[in-house]
């Protein structure tokens, strides 16, 4: 069996107003229940709680304070997996929701029940979604993870999966931000992640994400020094994850 983690980012499952989109969440609940069917076993490492959330207290703008934003996440957190488990359902897949912080990673017992815990979700079949616990830490208590590229990156090495696939709202790691510059060039292999390619990185991203470019060349470095491969695609086309799956050319692979 090859195990599968994919990350969906905030540009990925929310709309112009950050609020969620329930039709692109339809679509790639699709893809990961028709995985699971074939024989691999599936992580989702989901983004969208505070666009869940901002969408239910019907809000349009970023949180301006960090409460106001843990608020909304666990507001949106309950509405996110709501829908999740709706959707999942369709297809008989049941689904378990698993808010990590970076204890989970850096403390050995922490990391070792949390090993054995994610194992007893993929025996029995169960999709585990996975999504840092935004509501309970914040960058102040020094427990978090900070964004969910490296999130799917330490959960990536966490389960030993094969593959990790990131979709975001951009078809992969362009030579430089191709928002800005309309000569930039889409990458399609890395096989060494220098300095050179996390120039091209930059720093933003979009609206109303948090990690942009940089994160995920991070998250990059961070799992193919453990044999895990990475694509970077578009998230606009949920059947990219099957087709990636399959060996497509999709999307920057870092391998
Ligand atoms: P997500 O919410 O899916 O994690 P982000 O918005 O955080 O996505 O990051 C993706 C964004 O990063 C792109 O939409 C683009 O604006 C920006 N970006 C900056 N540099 C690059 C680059 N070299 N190649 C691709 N995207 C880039």
């Amino acid at each position: 069996i090859q195990r599968i983690v994919v990350k969906v980012g905030t540009s990925t499952l929310t709309n112009e107003n950050g609020h969620l989109d329930i039709e692109k969440i339809r679509k790639i609940v699709l893809e990961l229940s028709n995985l699971q069917d074939k024989g691999y076993d599936v992580i989702l490492v989901s983004s969208g709680a505070v666009g869940a959330g901002m969408g239910l207290l019907n809000i349009n703008e970023k949180p301006k304070t960090l409460a106001e934003k843990q608020m909304l996440s666990a507001v949106g957190q309950v509405s996110l997996m709501q829908i999740y488990q709706t959707l999942f359902k369709e297809h008989n897949k049941i689904v378990g929701q698993l808010l990590l912080t970076k204890e989970e990673f850096s403390n050995r017992k922490r990391y070792l029940n949390m090993r054995n815990v994610c194992n007893a979700f993929l025996k029995r079949k169960i999709i585990p979604i996975i999504n840092e616990n935004d509501a309970i830490v914040s960058n102040a208590l020094k427990i978090k993870v900070g964004d969910n590229d490296t999130m799917s990156a330490l959960v990536s090495g966490l389960i030993d999966a094969d593959l990790l696939i990131i979709l975001s709202d951009i078809d992969g790691l362009y030579n430089k931000n191709p928002r800005k510059y309309e000569d930039a060039n889409l990458i399609h292999i890395v096989g060494d992640i220098n300095e050179d390619i996390k120039k091209m990185a930059g720093a933003e991203g979009s609206k109303f994400g948090t990690g942009g470019m940089i994160t995920k060349i991070i998250a990059a470095e961070m799992v193919t020094k453990i044999g895990t491969s990475l694509v970077i695609a578009s998230g606009d086309e949920p059947k990219n994850i099957t087709r990636i799956v399959e060996k497509e050319n999709i999307g920057t692979l870092f391998v």
